[in-house]
This record gives C-alpha cells, structure tokens and sequence, in this order.
C-alpha cells in the first residue's frame, strides 16, 4: 500500500494474540514517515525513525486499555513506552498487570480517552508527514467508540489512524465498517524457533520445543522461555497419574509443589495441559500426521487416550481454561488445584465407564 502511494487513512490490523500486529502497526508507521525508505524497509537512522523507535516522536499517540483511577492512556505514556520497549508483542493482561497487579479490574478505553483522541488529531501535525493514532486492543471501545465514529470516516489531511485487534468479532461493528482490515498471519513454528535462536541465547533444542507449544504466540514463546520449567511433561503425567489413580497423599504433594511454582508458571502448564488432552483427542480420532507432540508425549498419549471421549475431554478443556483465569484473578492455587484434580479424576473414570 505505501509503495502504490495508497495508504488507507484508517486501517485495522487484526491477527491472533502474539502474531506481532502491534509491533507491525508501529513499523509501518515509522516506515511512512521515514526521511529515505527504501522499497522495503524504513532506514532505521533518519531523525524520524530514531524517535519512531525510541516512541517519542511527537506526532506518534498510543490509545491502550486503562484501569481506574487511570482515564487516559497519556497518564501511562512512561509505563507503556517501557512495556512496549521490553515486549512489543505483549498482551493486553500482562499490560494491565504491569500498571495494577490486581488483575480483577476490567480494563477499558474511556470516552475521555476517545475525546482526547478527536481533539488531539484535530490539531495540526508537528512535523511528521503522517501524524499517527495507533490505538492497540481496539475490542475494548464499547459503546464510547461511537465518539470516534466520525474521526476514523474522516481523518483530517495527514492522519494515520491505526486499529490493532485480536478478534474483529469483538470489535464494534460501526468500527469496523470504517476501517480498512489488513490480517496479520499467526506466526510459523520455524518462524519463532528461529527468532528465539537470534535474539535469545537459548539451546536448539529448546527453542524448537517451545515454538511448538507456543504454537505461534510469540508472547507466549516469551513467557515458556522465561518460566525455568522442565518442558512440563513430568508434571503433567505425573498429575494425571494422580488424578486417576487417586492416591491421595500423592496427589497432596504434588498439589503442594505446583502452587508453590508462581502464577505464570502455572498458567503456562495449565495451557500445556489443554494442548495435551486436545492432542490425545487428534491421535484418537484425528489424522496422527497433525499432532504436535514429541517422542516422549505420543508415547504417553496412546495409552492415555483410552480414558478420553468427546463429552469428557471437552468437560477437562472448559475446567482447564476456568482455571486459567481464576489463576489470573489471583485464587487461591491450592484449592484450586485439588479441585481441579478430583473433577478431572472423576471425568477420566466416568468416561471410561461410558465407554
Ligand atoms: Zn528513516
């Protein structure tokens, strides 16, 4: 589109959690406002790129979600300029974490935020060919999203306004119909394999490990290489060994060992442990050349897969991802987790029972 000279004044960049459609946003908007681009990159030197890249150029304006007291995103503009730099493919939880640890509270874009946006973008730009308005995890404008209807039909001369969305379904209608949508792809295996060996030290192995759970959430890539863990195949067929076989003080231990592991630990093995029952479900009765799965799981999964049906296994994925965010709203990790293991327990024997 910039090279056809075509650039749509409001555009939506929507891909799925990780995908980089952020970051993507951000260098397409230093790349129409570099003083030399070439054909396919901007130069990366210029005065406009370094406060591009630096986000400090004074015709670049973020929109993120806030929570209370905070109203507008300019009262965090140091807080997300640093979140930013140190992840530009974060979520929008770890977001909300990084300015308020209690995640209960709902985030959200407020109708200040969005009168700010329009009288902001009214004025002229400073020195930018394109002023630019990104507004990141566009699913949040409610109904206040209707202040800026007008605005994204009609930018004034010189305005760049740039959605970012995970899910369009989530967007609001009367927004989307006045964007340009431009998907971003879910990243490849190889793709983030290869991303963690240049930019991180870590071991072949190891980076081809995580980019198959991280099944193309770059963020989620981040987060497995952070969280010291084991590759979570002993836990995990420990606890299911312990679910079924009910032994009860066995089952305490391991209880008592994983609530001690940290929330985002857990997060990541509790996501682990959907992918493993989805992945026994894909051997039982979907074409084996899918699974994602090394050596050690599959042989795992051919016995395991005898206790799994369609009603139980679905009962085991909806309690698993329950208890996804009931670790985010902080319960408590132990009687979570002894819950969680009775109940799966009871689904693997009453599944095998039906069968
Ligand atoms: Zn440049």
């Amino acid at each position: 589109m910039a090279q056809a000279g075509r650039i749509s004044h409001t555009q939506l960049f929507v891909g799925p959690e990780g995908s980089g459609n952020l970051a993507l946003a951000l260098a397409y908007a230093q790349y129409v406002n570099c003083l030399h681009a070439t054909d396919t990159d901007s130069c990366g030197t210029c005065s406009s790129c370094v406060k591009f890249e630096k986000l400090v150029h004074p015709d670049l304006h973020f929109t993120v979600p806030t929570i209370s007291p905070y109203k507008q995103s300019k009262e965090l503009a140091e807080d997300w300029r640093e979140a930013f730099q140190k992840n530009p493919y974060i979520n929008d939880f770890d977001w909300l974490q990084t300015i308020d640890t209690n995640a209960n509270k709902q985030g959200n874009i407020t109708s200040d935020e969005c009168r700010d946006i329009v009288g902001r973008l009214g004025l002229t730009s400073y020195e930018a060919k394109y002023k630019v308005q990104i507004i990141w995890q566009a699913e949040y404008l409610k109904t206040e999203g209707n202040i800026l209807l007008k605005l994204l039909e009609e930018p004034p001369q010189g305005t760049l306004i740039i959605l970012v969305a995970n899910n369009t379904e989530k967007v609001l209608p009367t927004i989307l119909s006045r964007a340009q949508t431009v998907k971003i792809p879910k990243l490849q295996d190889q793709e983030i394999e290869d991303a963690l060996l240049a930019h991180h030290a870590c071991m072949p192995q190891k980076a081809s490990d995580i980019a198959r759970l991280a099944d193309g959430d770059y963020n989620l890539a981040l987060s497995l290489l952070a969280v010291e863990h084991d590759g979570y195949f002993e836990t995990y067929s420990q606890w299911m060994r312990f679910c079924f076989g009910g032994k009860v003080d066995e089952l305490q231990k391991w209880v008592e060992n994983i609530s001690g592991s940290g929330r985002e630990y857990v997060k990541n093995f509790l996501g682990y442990t959907s992918q493993m029952m989805r992945a026994a479900f894909i051997y039982k009765y979907g074409d084996p050349k899918l699974l994602r799965v090394n050596e050690q799981e599959r042989q795992f999964l051919v016995k395991f897969s005898s206790f799994l049906f369609e009603h139980n296994l679905s009962a085991i994925v909806e309690s698993l991802d329950e208890a996804v965010v009931a670790t985010e709203r902080n319960a408590n990790l132990k009687i979570l987790f002894l819950n969680l293991s009775l109940y799966i327990g009871r689904q693997l024997k009453g599944g095998q029972k039906a069968a």
